[in-house]
């Protein structure tokens, strides 16, 4: 059994039933989910979003692979956007789910970064790690979570609703 570190985000309405969703999928397809943060808002950084991005990390124990769980959550990603693409102007992605550890395993191939490059960078990503895991010593750069926070050069906001 492994236990693998997901983030959850999205910016296009409704993003709190859309985790649900998604958290009801990932718990039918990926495994138990043991975690949940609470959700942070952070602005848009991109020019023609107006929302704000909603992040969520949730930890999940899986009898999967880490390739598999990569599959599982595309096809996630895929299923949600299509069932809110029939309802709306959706043009965007409704939701992303990045694989952010998975137990201590470092993988490095062409669609597969494990631990996920940018933890460290983004204060969107680390302030819900933070909440559940703050002494999780990220196993490439040999620091945890809290020493990564602030060490991080990310000044955004990104408030806990
Ligand atoms: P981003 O998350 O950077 O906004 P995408 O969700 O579109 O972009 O992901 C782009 C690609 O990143 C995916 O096709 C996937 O193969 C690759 N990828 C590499 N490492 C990871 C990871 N740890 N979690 C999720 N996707 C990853
Ligand atoms: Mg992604």
């Amino acid at each position: 059994m492994s236990t693998v570190i997901l983030l959850l985000g999205g910016n296009r309405g409704e993003t709190e039933k859309v985790f649900q969703q998604a958290i009801g999928l990932i718990e039918q397809q990926i495994g138990l989910i043991q975690r949940i943060s609470s959700m942070y808002k952070s602005p848009p950084w991109g020019f023609e979003d107006e929302q704000w991005f909603l992040n969520q990390v949730i930890f999940v124990e899986t009898t999967l692979a880490a390739g598999s769980v990569l599959e599982k959550t595309q096809q996630i990603e895929r299923d949600m956007g299509r069932k809110k693409k029939t309802t709306t102007h959706y043009e965007g992605r409704l939701l992303d789910i990045d694989i952010l550890f998975y137990d201590n395993v470092i993988i490095s191939s062409p669609n597969l970064t494990i631990p996920h490059e940018r933890i460290h960078l983004r204060r969107f990503t680390l302030l819900p790690l933070h909440e559940l895991t703050p002494g999780f010593i990220h196993p490439v750069m040999n620091k945890s979570i809290a020493e990564l926070l602030k060490e991080c050069p990310d000044e955004s906001e990104v408030k806990k609703l």
